[in-house]
């Protein structure tokens, strides 16, 4: 049995958003947009999957690639005989002990909590990286949407995003217990009493939910000024916040200390749509999860406190160039026809459907925050900008294994080449 030691553990925790939200940015800038600099903001941008691989493994890569090198090659990773990259999960498992954990409101498989725990040439390859992830890497706790309609582990189904082959494997895997959607039971309260098991027990979580469009089915926001109300779709699914909670209850058991990345995926589904009022309930999703963890934190008289756990929240890419024209109050929406979506009364406009090269925020709390400190403005001087690939380094040397990637495009170095 291995002893506790409070300062070994230490937890990085990713809640990823796929916008970035600017609640008073007025009208002036955008009319704006067909300036120089809006053009570059709504310009082709980075997708989840470059993104995610960027943090998770300190590589830059093409579009689509989940954890492995730009160009698709068959060699020359730093992982195995081929062009796969270590992810974070994975360096920490192997150099430090660590538990590891995926949560998303999105498919389990799907880009972002993929390219922390799998590796793939395309994202699209859904079937066979849920098979690495839940038969090969095996990580602590995985839970997402992906939810075949009307399966269980007694009646597996394939959806888009897991095969029945790989259902049937989890199921029958000792090592899991396996918690589904199921018609008319609390989603929340299932995967917590499945926790609480796996934690009781020794056992990884696997929990399986999502409704028919792939996600967990966002948070809906009401109209209703001075009052602000958000309810959830329906109860069969657990919220972010429980999910995450679920997840926390679970990997904290190891002595060694985790790692987990919790995405709010649906963000960047709403803000594709432009949908204003679905975004809102999937921000205050994130809200909510990211209070949860805090919470969970700040609870007296346990292992985890704010000096052995570190807390990231920010954001792999921007989307649609979203500005509120008319600053709306408090539990207030705009008038919003669609889809596809309008607003007859301009009080929010979009520039695009896509993602954007708009700055993100990074917002972190706990312990080692100060080494961050040294990576602003390093790439871009004069400023405090971070890249995607220097939060790899930032989370690595913050749990006290600093690794050099090889691929640091560095703008400078590579103009003297
Ligand atoms: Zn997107």
């Amino acid at each position: 049995m291995k002893k506790r030691s409070i300062m070994k553990q230490s937890l990085s925790l990713l809640l990823v958003l796929g916008t970035v939200l600017y609640l008073a940015v007025f009208a002036a800038e955008a009319k704006d947009i067909k300036s120089k600099e809006a053009k570059y903001i709504i310009a082709k941008a980075t997708d989840s999957a470059s993104a995610a691989t960027a943090w998770a493994t300190g590589y830059k890569t093409d579009d689509g690639n989940i954890a492995w090198l730009p160009g698709d090659p068959d060699t020359g990773g730093n992982r195995k005989n081929d062009g796969s990259l270590k992810t974070i999960a994975e360096w920490l498992r192997r150099l430090k002990d660590y538990a590891i954990g995926v949560v998303s409101t999105v498919p389990f498989t799907h880009a972002t909590p993929a390219a922390h725990v799998s590796h793939n040439k395309s994202r699209n390859n859904y079937h066979a990286i849920g098979k690495e992830i839940l038969t090969e890497v095996k990580p602590e706790v995985v839970i997402g949407a992906g939810y075949p309609a009307g399966s269980s582990c007694t009646n597996t189904k394939s959806s888009s995003y897991i095969s029945k082959e790989t259902y049937d494997a989890v199921c029958a895997d000792e090592d899991y217990i396996v918690v589904t959607r199921i018609s008319g039971v609390d989603g929340g309260m299932a995967i917590l009493r499945a926790a609480q098991q796996a934690a009781a027990n020794g056992k990884k979580l696997f929990g399986l939910f999502g409704g028919s469009g792939g996600h967990f089915e966002s948070l809906v926001p009401h109209d209703l000024p001075e009052t602000p109300l958000v309810t959830q779709a329906t109860r069969e699914n657990p919220t972010l916040a429980e999910a995450t909670l679920a997840a926390l209850k679970v990997l904290s058991q190891d002595p060694d200390g985790f790692f987990l990345m919790a995405e709010q995926g649906d963000i960047d589904w709403a803000n594709h749509a432009n949908d204003f009022r679905r975004m809102i309930g999937t921000m205050k999703d994130l809200h909510d999860a990211v209070q949860a963890v805090i919470d969970y934190v700040n609870q007296p008289d346990d292992e985890m406190d704010w000096n052995n756990t570190l807390l990231i929240v920010h954001s792999d890419h921007s989307n649609s160039y979203m500005r509120n024209q008319v600053r709306l109050g408090a539990g207030e929406l705009p008038i919003q026809n669609g889809p596809p979506y309008v607003y007859p009364e301009g009080e929010v406009t979009y520039g695009t459907t896509n993602h954007t090269n708009e700055l993100t925020r990074l917002y972190a709390k706990g312990t080692n925050i100060h080494k961050f400190k040294k990576y602003e403005g390093k790439w871009y001087p004069g400023t405090e900008i971070l890249d995607n690939t220097q939060l790899f380094h930032m989370m690595m040397e913050a749990a006290g294994v600093p690794i050099e990637s090889p691929l640091r495009l560095d703008p400078r170095l590579r103009r003297k080449n």
